[in-house]
C-alpha cells in the first residue's frame, strides 16, 4: 500500500484548476469579474493568440496592498467573505478565494497591482511546488494588470483540449459580451492580436445601454425588443425581450443575470419559454437580455465552482414571477408597436 501524503500546494491548485480554468475565456471571465468586484471603471482586455499566447487584464479599481500580495496568488484567500454569514448575503462576483491561485498553477501568471495610499506599484508572481511568491517593486497606476501566459503549459494533457485560435478567440468575445452586459457602469475594451474588437463606454442613460446592446447582440434586436420592467415583493425584473417576430433557430441571443451575475437555470428557461409558448413556433428561440434582481440571501449561488448556477429559496415564486411579467408584456404588444426603432 502507498503512503498517504498531502498534495503539493502546487498540484491540489492544479487539481482544483481543473473545475474553473477549462479555456482561455474562463481565464477571462475570472479575471474580469475580479477587476469589476474591485469596483473598476474601467477594463482593458488584451489576448493573444486566443488568448493561449497571453491573456492581459488591466483596470482602475481598488487594486491590492502590497502586504496582501502574496495571498492573492494563494488558495482559499480572499478579501471578499469572512464568515458564513458574509457567504450568505454575498454581493460579490467571486468569493471563493481561488481563482488565481488555479490560473497561477497551470500558467505563467504576474499580477502587478497598486493601491491608492501607496506610492509605488509592486508585482508578484509563484514559483515551484510549493508556489512561493516572488515580489518585485514595479511601476503602474492604482489598480491592477494580471498577465496570463503560456496557459495550460505545464499541463499538456489540457493544453491538447485547446481548439484553434479562432474558436478559442470566440469564447473569449461570448465572456466579454456578458461581462459586458452585466456591468452597463464600466468600459471595456478588448483587443485580439493588437487589433480592438470591442470597446465600450460606460453606459448610464437608457439611450447608451440600447446602445450597448445594440453593439454587443445586434441593432436588429434592440430594435425588436419590448422594454421590461417590473416588481413584485422583494423581487425585480428589466431588461429587453425581443418580439416573436424576431425569433432565433438557435438559442443563442439569452442572457440572463440574477443579481449581476450572469446564470443558466432551468426554472428560469423554462418560466420564459412558457411565456413564449403561444407566439412563437416550436422549433424557434426567443432572445431577451434580462436582469432578476431579488435578495441575495433567497439564492445560493455556491452551486458550482463556475457559479453559472444558482439555486433560488423559493423557486416557485421567482419562476411564475418571470412567467407573468414576460407573458403579460408579449400580450401587450399592439402590432404598431413592432419595429418600435422604425416607427
Ligand atoms: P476571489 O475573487 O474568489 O476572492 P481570487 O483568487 O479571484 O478569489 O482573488 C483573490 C483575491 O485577490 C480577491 O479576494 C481580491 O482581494 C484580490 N484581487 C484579485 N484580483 C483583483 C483585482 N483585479 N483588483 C483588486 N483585488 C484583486
Ligand atoms: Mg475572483
Amino acid at each position: 500500500m502507498p503512503h498517504i501524503q498531502l498534495l503539493s500546494p502546487r498540484l491540489a491548485n492544479q487539481i482544483a484548476a481543473g473545475e474553473v480554468v477549462e479555456r482561455p475565456a474562463s481565464v477571462v471571465k475570472e479575471l474580469v469579474e475580479n477587476a469589476l468586484d474591485a469596483g473598476a471603471q474601467r477594463v482593458d482586455i488584451e489576448i493573444e493568440q486566443g488568448g493561449a499566447k497571453l491573456i492581459r487584464v488591466r483596470d482602475d479599481g481598488s487594486g491590492i496592498g502590497e502586504a496582501d500580495l502574496p495571498l492573492a496568488l494563494s488558495r482559499h484567500a480572499t478579501s471578499k467573505i469572512t464568515t458564513l454569514d458574509d457567504l450568505e448575503a454575498v454581493g460579490t462576483l467571486g468569493f471563493r478565494g481561488e481563482a488565481l491561485a488555479s490560473i497561477s498553477s497551470v500558467s505563467r501568471l504576474a499580477l502587478t497591482s497598486r493601491t491608492e495610499d501607496q506610492e509605488a506599484a509592486a508585482r508578484v508572481e509563484v514559483e515551484g511546488r510549493d508556489m512561493a511568491a516572488s515580489i518585485s517593486p514595479a511601476a503602474h497606476p492604482v489598480g491592477t494588470t494580471v498577465e496570463v501566459r503560456d496557459l495550460f503549459f505545464n499541463t499538456p494533457a489540457r493544453r491538447k483540449f485547446l481548439r484553434t485560435e479562432k474558436t478559442e478567440f470566440n469564447h473569449v468575445d461570448e465572456c466579454i459580451r456578458r461581462q459586458a452586459l452585466g456591468r452597463f457602469d464600466a468600459g471595456f475594451t478588448l483587443r485580439h492580436n493588437q487589433r480592438t474588437v470591442q470597446s465600450l463606454r460606460p453606459a448610464h442613460s437608457d439611450l447608451d445601454k440600447e446602445r450597448r446592446i445594440g453593439s454587443l447582440c445586434g441593432q436588429q434586436f434592440i430594435d425588436n425588443a419590448v422594454v421590461i420592467d417590473a416588481e413584485a415583493t422583494g423581487l425585480r425584473l428589466w431588461g429587453w425581450v425581443a418580439l416573436p417576430t424576431f425569433s432565433r433557430s438557435q438559442a443563442d441571443l439569452q442572457y440572463f443575470f440574477v443579481n449581476g451575475r450572469v446564470i443558466r437555470d432551468k426554472l428560469v428557461a423554462h418560466a420564459v419559454r412558457q411565456a413564449y409558448r403561444d407566439v412563437l413556433y416550436n422549433n424557434r428561440h426567443p432572445a431577451f437580455v434580462l436582469y432578476l434582481e431579488v435578495d441575495p440571501a433567497t439564492v445560493d449561488v455556491n452551486v458550482h465552482p463556475t457559479k453559472h448556477e444558482v439555486r433560488f429559496r423559493d423557486g416557485r415564486l421567482v419562476h411564475d414571477f418571470i412567467f407573468r411579467t414576460l407573458h403579460k408584456a408579449l400580450a401587450d404588444v399592439r402590432p404598431d408597436d413592432h419595429f418600435r426603432g422604425a416607427v
